[in-house]
C-alpha cells in the first residue's frame, strides 16, 4: 500500500492498516514537525477518532480540553456544552497541527508503517492497458523515483494532485471556504470567567469596536491553546467554487484590533504569522474509489460546510478507508477485491452523505447577509433552538434513537438526498 501524504487523513489511514497488518508505505513532501494553515480545534468527532485510534491525549503532553462553544453574535453571547451523547464524548481539544501531525504519523510508524519525508509525489503511475493506478513517481532527495503497489491512497490535501491527474476535478457546484489563522501569545492573564474553557465562534467580524464599528464579510474564531497561547483566525464560505476578492490577511489584522479588548492582546503579541488555504466542502471529488485510487480527507473535499471542520472527517474517513482496504487486499486480485474497496465510498456515502446535503442548503442560506443577520439576533436568544443548531452544525447527534433534537437531525439528514 502507498499512501500519499501523513496530514491526519494520511496517517490515520496508515496506522490503521498497519494495524490489520497491510504493508503500508507513506510518502510525505515535508519533514515533521511542520507548520499547517488550521484552528487547530478538534471537535468530540476528532476525539472519537483519536481514541479510536489509540492515540493519548494527556494534558500534560499539550493538549488543552474545552467544554464546548462561546458564540457570538447580534450583540447576544452563549455558552453551548458539547452535547452528552452515546456516541461521542463529551469534550474537545486544541493542539498546534504543528505538534498534532507529528503525533499522528509517529503512531502509524509505532503502528508498523513506513513514513518517507521529503519525497514529493508528482505523479500517478498508470496501467496502459486499464488505466488502473499502479504506483506514484516522485521527486526525493536522490532524484526522481516509481513506487508500485496494488493500490494508491490519495491523503494529499486539499492540492489533491494525485485525483487531479486521474481525472477526479473539483466539483464547481460545492462550497468552498477559505480561511486564514495567526497564533498569539497571551501576556496576562484571562480576564472573563471560563476565558479558556470554551472555543469561541463570533459570527460577525467588527471592523472598529465591537458593536459599534463596521461589518465585514465572513466568521471567525478564538480557539485556546496550552501554554498561553491562542490560534485566531477569519473564514468565508461560498456555495460555489469561485475565486474571492477578498484580503483574508486584511481581514484578519482588522479583527484582531477589534478583538483586543476581549482578549488582552495586540497585534503585536502574534507569534506564529498568518496562513491561509482553501477548505473543500461536501465530498467536491469523487469518487472515493476507483481504478486503485483511494481519495481521503481533504482530497476528496470533506471539510463540514456548516462548520469548517476537516480534521474529524479526514480521520474517520481515514478509518472507514482502512478497513475496505484491508477486506479487499484480503481477496485476490479482481472482481471480489474491487467489491469490498467499494464499500468505502458507499459506506461515507450512508454516513455523511445527507448530512453534507443539508449543509450545502445551509450555506446558499447563510450567503444572504439578511438571513445571518435574523437567524443571529433572534435564534441566539433562544437557549433550545440553540442547542438544536449547536448539534446540527457540529454534526453531533445520535444516529439512531437519542432526544427529539437528535431525531430531527437524523431524520434530515436521511432525507436529504446524499451529497
Ligand atoms: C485556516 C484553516 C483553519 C482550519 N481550522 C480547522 C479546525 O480548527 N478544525 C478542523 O477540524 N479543521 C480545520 N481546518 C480544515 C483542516 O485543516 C483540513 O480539513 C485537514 O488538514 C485535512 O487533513 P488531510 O490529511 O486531508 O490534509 P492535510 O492536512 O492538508 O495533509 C496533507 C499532507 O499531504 C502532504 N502532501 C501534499 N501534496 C503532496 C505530494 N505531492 N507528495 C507528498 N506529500 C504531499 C502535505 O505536506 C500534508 O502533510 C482548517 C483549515 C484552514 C485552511
Amino acid at each position: 500500500m502507498i499512501v500519499v501524504g501523513a496530514g491526519p487523513a494520511g496517517a490515520t489511514v496508515a496506522a490503521h492498516l498497519a494495524n490489520a497488518g497491510v504493508d503500508t508505505l507513506v510518502l510525505e513532501k515535508s519533514a515533521f514537525p511542520r507548520a499547517k494553515a488550521c484552528g487547530d480545534g478538534l471537535t468530540p468527532r476528532a476525539v472519537r477518532e483519536l481514541i479510536y485510534l489509540g492515540l493519548p491525549f494527556a494534558e500534560a503532553d499539550g493538549w488543552m480540553r474545552n467544554r464546548g462553544l462561546r458564540v457570538f453574535g447580534g450583540g447576544h453571547e452563549l455558552e453551548l456544552p458539547w452535547p452528552a451523547l452515546a456516541s461521542f464524548p463529551d469534550f474537545g481539544l486544541t493542539l498546534p497541527r504543528e505538534e498534532l501531525d507529528f503525533k499522528l504519523a509517529r503512531h502509524a510508524v509505532r503502528a508498523g508503517a513506513q513514513l518517507v519525508e521529503n519525497v514529493t509525489v508528482t505523479g500517478p503511475l498508470l496501467d496502459d492497458a486499464s488505466g488502473r493506478v499502479i504506483g506514484v513517481a516522485a521527486a526525493t532527495p536522490e532524484g526522481l523515483r516509481e513506487f508500485r503497489a496494488p493500490l494508491v491512497v490519495a491523503a494529499d490535501g486539499v492540492s489533491a494532485r494525485l485525483a487531479t491527474a486521474v481525472g477526479r476535478l473539483k466539483k464547481t457546484n460545492r462550497p468552498v471556504g477559505v480561511a486564514v489563522r495567526a497564533r498569539l501569545r497571551l501576556r496576562r492573564p484571562p480576564t472573563r470567567p471560563g476565558q479558556l474553557e470554551w472555543m469561541e465562534s463570533h459570527l460577525e467580524l467588527w471592523d472598529g469596536p465591537r458593536q459599534e464599528g463596521k461589518l465585514m464579510p465572513g466568521y471567525g474564531w478564538v480557539f485556546p491553546e496550552a501554554g498561553g497561547l491562542v490560534n485566531v483566525g477569519v473564514g468565508s464560505v461560498a456555495s460555489r467554487a469561485q475565486s474571492s476578492k477578498v484580503n483574508y490577511r486584511r481581514l484578519l489584522s482588522k479583527w484582531l484590533d477589534s478583538l483586543g479588548p476581549l482578549w488582552g492582546f495586540t497585534e503585536e503579541d502574534v507569534v506564529d504569522q498568518p496562513r491561509s488555504a482553501a477548505l473543500p466542502m461536501a465530498f467536491n471529488r469523487g469518487p472515493l474509489y476507483a481504478r486503485g485510487l483511494v481519495l481521503v480527507g481533504d482530497a476528496g473535499g470533506m471539510v463540514s460546510p456548516f462548520d469548517g471542520e476537516g480534521i474529524a472527517y479526514a480521520m474517520q474517513s481515514g478509518r472507514i478507508a482502512a478497513g475496505a482496504i484491508a477486506q479487499g487486499l484480503a481477496r485476490p486480485p479482481g472482481a471480489g477485491r474491487e467489491a469490498a474497496l467499494r464499500t468505502y465510498p458507499e459506506l461515507m456515502k450512508e454516513l455523511l452523505g445527507g448530512y453534507f446535503s443539508l449543509g450545502r442548503v445551509f450555506v446558499k442560506l447563510i450567503e444572504h447577509p439578511s438571513v445571518m443577520r435574523v437567524c443571529t439576533r433572534y435564534g441566539l436568544p433562544r437557549p433550545t433552538l440553540m442547542k438544536l443548531v449547536m448539534k446540527l452544525l457540529s454534526d453531533l447527534y445520535e444516529p439512531r434513537g437519542g432526544d427529539w433534537m437528535d431525531r430531527t437531525i437524523a431524520t434530515l439528514a436521511r432525507m436529504a438526498p446524499a451529497a
